[in-house]
């Protein structure tokens, strides 16, 4: 059987014995592979760089049956996300983006959407927008790849349109109007220039979103809200989200 071919973002590596790795990389056409790669620490350590956390490959590799490791027999680097590697805050936020993709994810189970995400992803919060508005269109963007994303224009418990929202409830999973909020128990209070900001981000390709900032109060709110959403209905035990709330509580980062 040929080699395939194909591209990926590695996601986690493992050392395996004194010369080889363990990769789990997110392909474009299988999804995600896990993966050896014998003999590629010595003697060849120029290939190290290529083989880091997430980084961008093109690689070849012989997928194999049942619970076996694929086996990777190629793999040349053709984006590290430099930008996204400048600073302790954008190396918290990209550890985020590769566990989130990870957390939701299946192996080879083929997602192009997702891959798309995740090098937009990436590319963003490598460019010169602020790293917590990059992390919250990749949150929004990945929400809404998986059918998760929060109802913006119409109430969840009623239908009733909403022009000018005030609450939002992760549970439910969107705006209430204020007549329901009366009766439920409202997870946030949200202002509609944040609901704009989801609206923006909904209306462009994550490709086009650099213009799009996030300042002051909606930045708080959206990060809230977001959180709350990935939390709640993707996964309450994403590492990297506590890390980087570790750090903000120690002012290593904003
Ligand atoms: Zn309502």
């Amino acid at each position: 059987m040929a080699a395939i071919n194909t591209e990926g973002v590695i996601l986690r590596k493992y050392l395996l014995r004194e010369t080889s790795y363990i990769l789990v990389i997110y392909t474009r056409d299988y999804g995600k592979i896990r993966a050896v790669f014998k003999g590629v620490r010595r003697p060849y350590p120029q290939f190290a760089g290529d083989l880091e956390i997430f980084t961008h490959c093109d690689i070849s590799f012989y997928p194999k049956k049942q619970k076996d490791l694929d086996l990777i027999t190629e793999s040349r680097a053709k984006n590290s996300f430099v930008g996204a590697r400048k600073d302790i805050e954008r190396l918290t936020y990209a550890n985020y983006i590769i566990e989130l993709i990870d957390t939701v994810t299946g192996e080879h189970d083929r997602n192009e959407v997702l891959f798309e995400l995740l090098t937009g992803g990436l590319e963003l919060l490598g460019s010169d927008i602020p790293p917590k508005s990059a992390v919250r269109i990749f949150e929004l963007k990945l929400l809404d790849a998986l059918g998760l994303g929060p109802e913006l224009g119409e109430c969840v418990s009623c239908t009733s349109e909403i022009n000018d929202a005030k609450c939002l409830d992760v549970p439910e999973g969107g705006v209430v109007c204020e007549v329901c909020s009366g009766t439920t128990a409202i997870s946030h209070t949200v202002s509609q220039g944040t609901v704009n900001f989801f609206k923006k981000i909904r209306s462009v390709p994550i490709s086009k979103a650099a213009g799009i900032k996030l300042g002051g109060s909606m930045e708080k709110e959206a990060e809230r809200v977001l959180g709350d959403f990935v939390r709640f209905h993707v996964s309450d035990n994403i590492k990297s989200l506590e890390f980087a709330r570790d750090l903000e509580r120690k002012g290593i980062i904003r």
